[in-house]
């Protein structure tokens, strides 16, 4: 039923998506989304208030989503959901398929979703933690609706420029990527980290949900991060080419970044909503695919692993 339902957002999306919009994806992006949300906060405002510090027995896995479009297929999948505030983040604490499972509304951007990271595994422990949510399309082969399993995922804003003299011009790719200071084990200091890699357990069930599942389009690839919505066509072309970025978004590395600073196992997972290279506009509603998609890796997780 859930793969029925899947499949027809899935086609009822790709019909609703215009072949050849114009190069307004950014101000229809200022909106849209906050727009279809809106009802679900008479939702999340109608959950039961947590009393009391969290308790459970097992460590639960915690489940990120930026914006409400990309939170509310997996809130409303919580068995006896309590809300917790830190910070004025929202955290859905609950049940799904009987093991512990935590959803933070990030809210949008590396900072919020470092923060949120941060407080989530203070407060909760999670064993996991998964991040997903939207992205944009660096490569032309992706269509709206697919979704990228992140094999990797780096900052595409942490870089060094070339110098380039007064008077010569911007180039932006004139430039060596760094990425930002993370906890390296090995020396016991933050160092910069180009890049982070997902939990290989949570990487193979990820691969292997999607080889079951065909009602999903799914592809392996690269996560570029940053605070930044870029529209720039052949600035795209050329992190797509240098670093292999697949698409874009707001969040995953920084959630990375803490959870490697942690110590604890993550991956992230993105649904394309839009994809500039090929002139597609944003369709904010195509986050219940990347939600439906990650509950079934979920399931596959808790049954496989944290069950065993
Ligand atoms: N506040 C606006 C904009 C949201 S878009 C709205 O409500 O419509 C920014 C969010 O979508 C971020 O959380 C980011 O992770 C994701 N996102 C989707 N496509 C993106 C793109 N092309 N570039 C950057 N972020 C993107």
């Amino acid at each position: 039923m859930k793969k029925f339902f899947a499949l027809i957002m899935a086609a009822l999306l790709l019909a609703a998506t215009p072949a050849q919009a114009q190069s307004s994806t950014v101000h229809n992006a200022d909106n849209a989304a906050e727009l279809a949300g809106a009802p679900v906060e008479k939702f999340y405002a109608s959950l039961p208030k947590a009393k009391g510090n969290y308790k459970s027995r097992v460590r639960p896995i915690l489940i990120e989503g930026a914006m409400n479009t990309e939170t509310e297929v997996l809130i409303r999948a919580l068995k006896n959901p309590a809300a917790y505030r830190e910070l004025n983040y929202l955290f859905v604490a609950g049940t799904y398929e009987n093991y512990p499972v935590v959803v933070v509304r990030t809210e949008i951007g590396m900072a919020n979703a470092a923060a949120s990271t941060a407080l989530a595994i203070k407060k909760f422990n999670p064993v996991a933690v998964i991040n997903q949510g939207t992205a944009g399309g660096h490569d032309p082969a992706l269509h709206i609706g697919d979704i990228v399993i992140g094999e990797r995922t780096f900052d595409q804003t942490a870089y060094k420029s070339d110098y380039a003299a007064a008077g010569a011009g911007v180039d932006l790719t004139r430039q060596e990527m760094r990425g930002a200071y993370a906890y390296d084990q090995t020396s016991g200091t933050f160092k910069t980290r180009k890049e982070y890699f997902p939990d290989a357990t949570l990487l193979k069930i990820a691969k292997d949900v999607a080889a079951a599942n065909d009602n999903f389009n799914v592809v392996t690839g690269v996560i570029a991060t940053g605070n930044i919505w870029l529209s720039n066509i052949d600035y795209i072309s050329f992190l797509h080419e240098t670093y292999g970025s697949s698409c874009e978004e707001m969040e995953t590395n920084a959630a990375a970044q803490i959870c490697q600073n942690a110590g604890v196992p993550f991956i992230g997972i993105r649904v394309l909503s839009n994809n500039i290279t090929v002139n597609k506009e944003y369709v904010p509603a195509t986050g219940t695919i990347a939600q439906n998609f990650v509950l079934l890796v979920a399931e596959d997780y808790i049954r496989d692993v944290l069950k065993k």
